[in-house]
């Protein structure tokens, strides 16, 4: 077993934040460890995520006013998940997770803080809250990494505002839902950007890094400083087992075949399969294609089908951290929308020109009532946001912030009726959008009744903490609810897609990989959308795929310790 190029007690294959939260707690349990990586950058999706991870019973609950409990927290995870996942597994997660946190703060310095106003998705369930449970990374100074930064999969332009300046998730919310201060913040992003002229000079990303950007950088700083080594450009091709142990890895780096050992744990940590479109083709519903996905293209189910080769269950293949995606040319990605479906002034349509859900969904769920419409055949997948002048000077569309920042002139002229369509009215739209002018009519004409009364009696828009989250406390009576009366009016095309897959290997609450008659596969360990997900098919609050990544990367790492 000694023929191995290079070896470690603990293997980790991807850098995403659970990959490289189970590398650093193998190393503070006196284990050495390596993060292997596939593309050229470390982070993966994590990297260009919102950061959030979704804790109850975190430690900044009480601080902040709030409350939670773990039996409140267990019925309401019961609840949405049901029976498909083991309540063992749950538990792992309920007890595990806030530990997490606590460790990887105290060890590493990795730090989050909670969004207190940021409600779980299902609030009016029995245990569901209206805040405290999400967190979100604190800022990290991109300049401690050094020439590392460059080496980080950079975020996509549509989560920093102008495209360059960085966020957080709490000034989002004051930003997107023009709550109190909203100008004043955004000056000073804006002037605190603009004056970092030394940083300026050397990258066109902002000093100041939050959300996904800020967790990753976080991680890698603390792998710097704790000397855990990342090899780039190192991607797993298979498991090396011995008398059904897993003790290594088959890799292939820039082209040359490498076998890595692993004394005492593998652990899988190298994302879904969202750009594998043969695996879409065979799990997912149809249509579905890699080109609606908000992910980057680095994952093709490495890890899934290495695990199934050796004998793992796969379970949940068919579900998706789902969300709603639109299209900005010359981005790499597709663009997610969480904010702007629950702003006033806009209806999701099908070719029918008829609603089909409440806008405000969360957005998997937005998703998932996507293709139910479409298997009716009311053409759904993808389907249309429509709004009107109003809407589009007030509120960011996926493609575009609000248009009192960026206005259509600013915007390239090949976009309009391609990206956007645009036009002096309602039938005229229909037309150029190929949708019935009758239905979209009808369906104009009753939301700007539901915006006057202030009741969507055929969704019910705007009725949940949740739904409001994002929304405009200044619209009267519902803040979710506004007419489409102003000319020009707008479409955008939303297609199904999502921020990951969910299916994977089936993990117990050790997050050791089992086999499809339970017994654990010795050696072998996955986390993140390798493993088949914790919450089941549900999502029970933001931060709910991020959360368990690490939190089941740091149960890997003790069991590791502990077995060896
Ligand atoms: P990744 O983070 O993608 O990491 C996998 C890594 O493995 C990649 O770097 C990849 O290159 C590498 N890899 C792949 N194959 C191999 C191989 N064969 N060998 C070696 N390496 C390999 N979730 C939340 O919980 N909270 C949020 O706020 C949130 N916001 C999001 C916002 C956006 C815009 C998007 C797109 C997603 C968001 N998500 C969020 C979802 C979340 O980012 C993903 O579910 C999560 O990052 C998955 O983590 P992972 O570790 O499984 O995969």
């Amino acid at each position: 077993s000694d023929n191995f190029d290079q070896q470690f007690d603990v293997i980790v294959v991807g850098s995403g934040g659970g990959g490289m939260t189970a590398a650093l707690v193998a190393q503070s349990h006196g284990l050495s460890s390596v993060v292997l990586e596939k593309s050229d950058k470390y982070g993966g999706t994590s990297a260009v995520s919102g950061g959030g991870i979704w804790i109850p019973c975190n430690d900044d609950i009480a601080p902040n006013g709030g409350s939670d409990s773990y039996d409140e927290a267990l019925t309401y995870l019961k609840t949405c998940i049901g029976p498909e996942v083991p309540v063992e597994r749950i538990e792992a997660y309920l007890k595990h997770a806030p530990e997490m946190v606590r460790y990887m703060r105290n060890t590493f310095g990795v730090k989050y803080t909670n969004v207190p106003k940021y409600p779980d998705y299902y609030p009016n369930k029995t245990g569901g809250k209206d805040g405290q449970r999400s967190m979100e990374p604190v800022d990290f100074d991109a300049s401690l990494l050094g020439a590392e930064f460059d080496k980080q999969r950079e975020a996509f332009k549509g989560t920093l505002l102008m495209g360059r300046i960085a966020m957080t998730q709490r000034e989002a919310h004051v930003l997107f839902s023009r709550s109190p201060g909203w100008v004043m913040l955004t000056v000073k992003m804006l002037l605190k950007y603009w004056f970092d002229l030394g940083w300026r000079f050397k990258t066109h990303r902002d000093r100041r890094q939050v959300l996904g950007q800020g967790m990753v950088s976080a991680l890698r700083y603390a792998m710097m400083q704790k000397n855990v080594p990342l090899v780039l450009e190192t991607g797993m091709d298979s498991l090396i087992t011995e008398n059904g142990r897993v003790v290594g890895v088959n890799v292939i780096q820039k082209g040359r075949k490498l076998r890595y050992g692993a004394r005492h744990g593998v652990v899988l940590a190298c994302g879904g399969f969202e750009s594998n479109q043969k695996m879409r083709d065979q799990y997912l519903a149809k249509p579905t294609t890699i080109e609606w996905t908000a992910a980057p293209p680095i994952n093709h189910g490495d890890g899934i089908l290495a695990g199934q080769n050796i004998g793992a269950a796969l379970k949940h293949m068919d579900k998706v951290w789902g969300s709603p995606t639109v299209r900005k040319p010359g981005t790499e990605q597709q663009i997610t929308l969480f904010i702007e479906r629950g702003m006033p002034g806009c209806v999701a349509v099908n070719s029918k020109g008829k609603r089909f859900t409440n806008e405000a969904a969360p957005y998997p769920d937005f998703r998932d009532a996507m293709y139910a419409d479409d298997a009716k055949g009311n053409g759904t997948a993808p389907c249309w946001l429509i709004f009107d002048a109003t809407f589009r000077y007030k509120y960011p569309m996926g493609i575009f912030l609000p248009g009192q920042i960026e206005p259509d002139a600013s915007l390239p002229k090949n976009w309009l009726d391609k990206v956007y369509f645009k036009a002096g009215s309602i039938e005229e739209l229909a037309a150029k959008i190929k949708v019935d002018v009758n239905g979209l009519k009808q369906t104009v004409t009753d939301m700007n009744g539901f915006a006057e009364k202030g009741v969507d009696p055929q969704f019910g828009k705007g009725t949940t903490s949740i739904d409001r989250y994002y929304s405009d406390p200044s619209v009267k009576p519902n803040s979710c609810l506004g007419p489409i009366v102003k000319a020009p009016f707008y479409a955008v095309q939303m297609y199904p897609g999502e921020i990951g897959t969910k299916g994977g290997l089936v993990t117990d609450a050790q997050a050791r990989v089992l086999r499809e008659d339970g017994s654990v596969i010795a050696g072998l360990f996955a986390t993140g959308n390798t493993s088949a997900p914790v919450m089941g098919a549900t999502y029970p609050g933001a931060g709910s795929t991020l959360g368990p990544a690490m939190a089941f990367g740091y149960v890997a790492a003790k069991v590791i310790a502990e077995e060896a």
